[in-house]
């Protein structure tokens, strides 16, 4: 079983950590793990990040937080552990805030450093996040639930068309506060799923909205899941763990919905 998209995020970048990751798959069955962490880790990302920073309050403090390493020492770390002989195959990657504007920006630096794989993820809209403690207040009580998802859609597709991507992060988290559309939203999963399938994207059955953020789903709402099985879409399944103890959390329980 596969975990593909676990954070060192509350960690330090050092071997000893990684190893914890480790231990815990292995409690759980999982034999494969993608280890990753957020693009605003990197100092290398943080111009991305300026639109959104100009937003203030909330978002702005917790953007001024972070950036605190560089790609070079992420790299080192890969490449130590990759000396290390596990039970638990192991490769390492990044999970990028997408956004359209800065697909440039993105390629320029994948020409430069280089990884076993990217996970792109829309995690704003209008260059505010829809999924933290001021997303309320700031995006889903000022604009309409039909403008968010329409913009949401509109950064997935060209996402997966940037062609930069192996994977999309968590499709269908934009329901995270249950604000659904007044249109038949389910038909912009059916161009998700043919755009994926067309760029070779894995489609994420990412678990962490269900013990992270309470949601009902534990992973894709099941219409959407059936729509990615509908087009044959390569699905992977994933925790979203943030730290070492939810590290194949609930993979046990999806395994069968991602790959039957
Ligand atoms: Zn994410
Ligand atoms: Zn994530």
């Amino acid at each position: 079983m596969i975990d593909g998209h676990v954070h060192l995020e509350k960690g330090p970048l050092n071997k000893e950590y990684v190893l914890e990751f480790v231990d815990e798959a292995i409690n759980k069955g999982i034999d494969e793990l993608q280890i990753l962490d957020h693009s605003h880790r990197f100092k290398e990302f943080e111009a991305m990040y300026e639109t959104m920073k100009k937003h203030g309050g909330k978002q702005k403090e917790w953007l001024d937080h972070d950036f605190r390493n560089s790609l070079n020492e992420y790299l080192g770390l890969i490449d130590e552990c990759k000396k290390l002989d596990l039970p638990v195959k192991l490769s390492f990657g990044l999970e990028v805030c997408f956004n359209d504007s800065y697909i440039d920006f993105l390629k320029e630096i994948f020409n430069k450093f280089h990884f076993d794989f990217l996970v792109g993820s829309v995690h704003s809209v209008f260059n505010i996040a829809y999924d933290s403690s001021w997303s309320i207040e700031e995006l889903w009580k000022k604009y309409s639930t039909d403008e968010i998802y329409y913009e949401y859609f509109k950064q997935s597709f060209s996402l997966i068309e940037s062609g930069l991507f192996n994977q999309i992060g968590h499709p269908d988290t934009i329901k995270m506060f249950n604000y659904y559309p007044s249109f038949d939203y389910l038909a912009y999963y059916d161009k998700l799923a043919s755009l994926a399938n067309k760029h070779h994207v894995k489609v994420e059955n990412n678990t962490g909205c269900y013990y992270r953020y309470n949601h009902k789903d534990k992973g894709l709402a099941k219409e959407v899941l059936e729509i990615f099985k509908k087009n044959n879409c390569e699905m992977i399944s994933v925790s979203d763990a943030h730290v070492p103890k939810d590290c194949g959390n609930y993979i046990k329980d999806i395994f069968e919905m991602t790959y039957k």
